[in-house]
């Protein structure tokens, strides 16, 4: 079945065309090509973007739409892995993401806060850790001792956290990239990068497009999501994204009173690490009961698709040029967390090509740190 999001028709958009040589090439036409393609078109260089597919129509129209500051790891894992400042700023650079993306997303994004949950005493502990720990570190967040469901153990609340329509938001960027002169060729699929007519080039494929640039093919592993949609509810149960299990599993009503439900990659999790873009029968049968607690009676299910995510062994993207490959660029592998983040590396591996290596995430992310 089709993904809910994409169901919304996408305006009809008026695209440039360039003649000959452009200044950047940019594969993948999701959320972070289409940020790019913005910064980079608004500075004046002649960008084309090159998908596939549809504008969105990979993971970035395919997600949970949760609009999540942070990295993909807990906060205080991240601390401890690369140190105290590097998460920080991490912390606060999307959150400034976060503000950015609310100037251009108009009614695609909602920001409702987000609520982190415990799926069990254990895992109270933990989320518990990271609370403290991004208190420690000035990062805003709430303690919820006894969370509405009582089935939880406990939760953080992340204040500015939002509720996203994706393919609206990113239709929107690329929208907006065209109206700045960027070139959006849909359905054009590149094989080859040298074949580009092009002075630098972006790959922007996050899990898809596996095997394009070969150096990449080990460090950025295609990892497939699966997501239910019910039939909309006449009642309210959940009035902000919520999440729990280590972020396996992920919730939340729409405004049309339908609640998506997300996950339980877990179950199958060998199965999970593929590029097939296919729902399974045992993660829907998990994802099926799993709604019908949820919303305390027999779902009715009337959307079922499946996505692919790049996920990296350190759980960071990776943002930056690739080593030994002369122009040419990458952003993705942003582990299942992309929807901020994706917005906020494609702008800046833009700034990257337009000389700005000022940003410590620059070297967060670095890709050389793999070769
Ligand atoms: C099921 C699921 C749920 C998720 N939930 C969330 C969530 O709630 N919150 C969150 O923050 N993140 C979530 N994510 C992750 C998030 O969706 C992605 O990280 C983000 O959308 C990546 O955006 P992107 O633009 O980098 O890549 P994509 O949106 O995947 O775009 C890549 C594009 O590259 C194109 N492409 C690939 N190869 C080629 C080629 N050779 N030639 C031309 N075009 C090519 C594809 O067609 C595709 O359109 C989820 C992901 C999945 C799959």
């Amino acid at each position: 079945m089709n993904p809910y999001w994409l169901e919304e028709e996408a305006p009809v958009r008026a695209s440039p065309t360039h003649d000959g040589q452009v200044d950047v090439a940019i594969v993948g036409a999701g959320v972070t090509g289409c940020a790019a393609a913005l910064r980079l078109a608004e500075a004046g260089l002649r960008v084309r973007v090159h998908d596939e597919r549809g504008v969105a129509e990979g993971a970035s129209g395919r997600n949970g739409g949760f609009a999540l500051r942070g990295g993909a790891s807990r906060y205080d894992i991240a601390r401890e892995t690369y140190g105290r400042e590097q998460a920080a700023g991490l912390w606060h650079w999307t959150e400034h993401a976060l503000d950015s993306m609310a100037e251009l997303a108009g009614d695609s994004l909602r920001r409702t806060d987000s609520l982190r949950l415990a799926a069990d005493e254990e895992e109270r502990d933990e989320i518990r850790g990271e609370y403290e720990a991004m208190r420690e570190d000035g990062i805003d967040a709430e303690w919820v001792d006894e969370p509405a469901d009582s089935r939880f153990h406990g939760a953080i609340l992340h204040p500015g956290d939002g509720a996203l329509q994706p393919a609206r938001f990113v239709r929107r960027l690329a929208a907006r990239s065209a109206d700045a002169g960027a070139e959006i060729r849909e359905h054009d699929r590149v094989d080859d990068l040298g074949a580009l007519a092009a002075e630098q080039v972006i790959v922007a494929t996050d899990g898809y497009g596996h095997g394009l640039v070969p150096e990449l093919a080990d460090l950025i592993w295609p990892t497939r999501g699966q997501v239910i949609v019910s039939r909309p509810l006449d009642r309210v149960l959940y009035d902000k994204p919520h999440y729990a299990r280590q972020g396996f599993d992920y919730w939340q009503q729409l405004p049309d009173g339908r609640v998506l439900l997300g996950g339980f990659r877990d179950v199958s999790i060998m199965d999970e690490l593929t590029d097939v873009e296919e729902t399974t029968p045992t993660i829907q049968a998990s994802l099926e009961r799993f709604l019908g607690e949820l919303i305390g009676e027999e779902p009715q299910i009337t959307h079922r698709w499946a996505g692919i995510f790049g996920l990296t062994q350190d759980m960071l993207p990776l943002v930056g040029p690739v080593p030994g490959r002369d122009g040419v660029w990458v952003a993705g592998g942003y582990s299942g967390h992309g929807n901020v983040l994706g917005f906020a590396c494609g702008e800046l591996v833009a700034g990257a090509v337009l000389g700005d290596a000022s940003s410590p995430q620059l070297q967060l992310f670095d890709p050389a740190r793999f070769f």
